[in-house]
């Protein structure tokens, strides 16, 4: 049997060695086509997109034994993390491969198109870490626009997860595709009231996809909610004192900025499951990353701290 593996962990395993921007998840996706449409997947059914693309990234195919017997010479993962698609039979597939990869006694993550708790039920009895339940996008317009779906029940079924499994539910959430800041972050707050863990994206152009001609989000944008994020997280703010401007975008006000402070070299690294660091996921590695998947140099801090005092209205609260 065959999975998906991300060009970056293989290349790990294959050199056995590790760079300071290297995986230090090792990623793996199921290699049948998604039910779903989502309108930014590259996996999603309607996609033109090469099929073994999974965002920027491509995910050549490897045999499981190949890849146990790579693991077993070379193994420097600290976290196990399955993409699975929609497809018939995942849930009955998904169980058999991870008792494959038990013996390595790392922590797994699986991000599956869960719809029943019961079904959560099984996999964490198997020794599952976390489960990732996606919301993508944000917005009851925008999530049945995107994704075709209930954004309500979505995060009812979050909610529910959440309380039954306490700190081990995690969620994805693209910035970039048209999403209410304000709305945002009001989600993120409920979502770390119920101690989910937030994975944030950069929404990612990809050929072959109904998104295709849309723009990433710019850095302000994007670096302001993962400020705010990482302060909802840390239980550190409440919503209350967030500042918008008239059009609900998000203001960064002295006072958010001095409580922040002392997290800069943390506050943008990438969020997710410990230890998921997904380099070059939303960006090509000739820019400036999105989400840093290593320590910030002393001079991309103060870049951000410029572009956020600079980029934003001045204001002192
Ligand atoms: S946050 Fe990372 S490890 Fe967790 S499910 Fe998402 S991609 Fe996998």
């Amino acid at each position: 049997m065959r999975l998906g593996i991300s060009s970056g962990s293989l290349d790990v395993l294959k050199r056995k060695y590790i760079k300071e921007d290297s995986p230090t998840t090792l990623y793996l996706m199921t290699l049948q086509k998604c039910l779903n449409n989502c309108a930014f997947c590259t996996q999603a059914k309607e996609s033109h997109a090469d099929a073994l693309m999974l965002s920027r990234i491509s995910w050549p195919p490897i045999e499981i034994e190949d890849l146990i017997n790579l693991l077993k010479e070379y193994n420097p993962f600290k976290r196990l993390c399955f993409q699975v698609t929609n497809h018939l039979n995942w849930e009955k597939e998904l169980i058999n491969t991870i008792k494959l990869f038990e013996k390595f006694n790392l922590p797994i993550s699986i991000s599956a198109p869960f719809d029943n708790i019961s079904h959560m039920e099984k996999f964490f009895e198997l020794g599952v870490d976390r489960i990732n339940i996606s919301i993508d996008a944000v917005g009851k317009d925008l999530f049945k626009k995107i994704k075709n779906g209930d954004f309500e029940e979505r995060l009812a079924f979050i909610k529910e997860a959440s309380t039954k499994f306490p700190s081990q539910i995690t969620s994805h959430i693209i910035v970039g595709l048209g999403e209410n800041e304000r709305e945002l972050v009001y989600i993120i707050d409920n979502l770390s009231k119920w101690k989910v863990t937030v994975a944030l994206f950069a929404y990612t152009p990809l050929n072959g996809t109904l998104l295709k001609n849309m723009n990433p989000p710019n850095y302000y944008k994007y670096r302001k909610i993962q400020l705010i994020t990482f302060l909802l997280q840390k239980n550190l703010i409440s919503f209350n004192e967030l500042s918008f401007d008239g059009n609900d975008n998000l203001l960064i006000t002295e006072n958010i900025l001095s409580i922040a402070e002392p997290f800069f070299e943390i506050i943008f690294k990438t969020t997710g499951c410990p230890n998921c660091n997904r380099p070059y996921y939303n960006e090509s590695p000739r820019i400036v990353p999105y989400n840093f998947p290593r320590k910030l140099k002393d001079r991309e801090i103060e870049e951000i701290k410029d572009l956020l005092r600079n980029g934003r209205e001045r204001i002192n609260l």
